[in-house]
């Protein structure tokens, strides 16, 4: 018996990441820049690395409650409210590795065998295969350039979602960089209660909005008691090798959520909940400056996409722009692209239906670097 001929069911259904198949390829190219990769070129601020080794000075080098230190769970329970979020940090926070671990536990905590878990695509890459994993059936739900890649009821509808158990959102959106209003949120609430479904909103590019503030399906009526919402410190703090996030909803949610973490988990990394509990308390201007250097960035690269010719739609959130490709093939422009002009972008079929003929473009990266990596993509484009 090897290992390789008892591979389970659930893994072997899940397909090769498109995503890693391209980076290989950029690995192979000399002098790439990198419009590929979904993590902020900045560091933590420093306030919140000090406090990460102020803690270990003071050798706090021990597991914190399976639900997280305290400080942080009330900290984070403060801070949600400027998105009208209330969540009682006793029992509807839970803190985790990451806002991954937070997802991975929801779909172990509340998909069975055969339930159908509905996820609008361009998608990022984890709900498919996290589904998966747990036992349950992916539905695709196309969405499209002409709605700027937000979901819609009608959307939901065509892809036979209102047979679905869970529901998955992502706005702000990666890969598309799309967001939804409050308004919009509404409509896809009604569908989610006409048919009774549940909903996983992963919330993590929340604070890299810029143009409205942040909406959140959790606080329309009847929303909270079948929202799990995730969130983390990865994008806006720029501490994503740190591995912390939060998952919050209903009491009963959340402690299920626990009793998988408590076993798989025990507890998020300490040294990192410091450095979190610092973000929360002293770090609101360094998020701004990022948030406003990104938006900088995005205006710059939309700028040059127009410019270029190339149909870009404006996103307004994470730090994503989706373009489509001159041609309409997306795996092509971007294998070209790399080959001739050494630059790294995404394909956007890899994210799923709807992402076909798109690019996805990070401008996650220096205003120096994107410079130039526009003038290469205008010279390939006007080949
Ligand atoms: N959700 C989305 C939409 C993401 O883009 C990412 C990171 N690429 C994550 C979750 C994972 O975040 P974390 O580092 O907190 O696990």
């Amino acid at each position: 018996m090897t290992f390789g001929d008892h591979l389970s069911d659930r893994v072997e259904q899940v397909p090769p990441s498109g995503i890693r198949r391209f980076f290989e390829l950029a690995e192979e190219v000399d002098d790439v820049i990198s419009l590929g990769v979904g993590e902020p070129d900045f560091s933590a601020p420093w306030a919140a690395r000090t406090a990460a080794i102020d803690s270990l000075e003071r050798g706090k080098t021990s597991y914190t409650s399976n639900r997280g230190m305290r400080e942080l769970r009330e900290a984070i329970s403060e801070r949600v409210t400027r998105y009208g979020q209330e969540y009682d940090p006793e029992n509807e926070i839970i803190v985790t590795t990451g806002a991954s671990e937070a997802v991975d536990l929801a779909f172990r905590a509340f998909v069975d065998a055969g339930d159908v878990v509905a996820i609008p695509q361009p998608s990022y890459i984890s709900y498919t295969p996290g589904a998966i994993f747990a036992g349950g059936e992916p539905l695709p739900v196309p969405t499209h350039a002409e709605d700027e890649f937000k979901l819609t009821p009608e959307a939901l509808e065509a892809a036979g979602a209102d047979e679905a158990d869970v529901l998955v959102l992502c706005y702000p959106n990666n890969p598309t960089g799309a967001v939804m209003t409050d308004e919009e949120l509404a409509d896809v609430a009604d569908f989610v209660r006409e048919h009774d479904l549940l909903v996983l909103s992963d919330e993590i590019y929340a604070d890299l909005r810029y143009e409205d503030d942040h909406a959140s399906i959790a606080t329309h009526p009847g929303m909270r008691e079948r929202t799990i919402v995730f969130n983390g410190f990865s994008k806006a703090y720029a501490m994503t090798g740190l591995r912390l996030g939060y998952a919050m909803g209903p009491p009963e949610a959340i402690d299920a959520m626990n009793k998988v973490h408590q076993y798989a988990m025990l507890s998020a990394p300490t040294t990192a909940q410091y450095a979190a509990l610092e973000a929360l308390r002293s770090c609101d201007d360094a998020v701004e400056e990022m948030r406003t250097e990104y938006d900088r960035r995005r205006r710059f690269v939309l700028a040059r996409f127009d410019e270029m010719g190339l149909d870009c739609f404006e996103a307004k959130g994470a730090f994503y722009v989706f373009p489509e490709a001159p041609d309409g093939d997306d795996e092509a422009f971007a294998e070209g692209l790399l080959e001739e002009q050494n630059v790294a972008l995404v394909p956007g079929s890899v994210f799923g239906a709807g992402g076909e003929g798109h690019l996805r473009v990070s401008y996650a990266t220096s205003m120096r670097e994107l410079r130039e990596a526009m003038n290469r993509i205008e010279a390939y484009v006007s080949e």
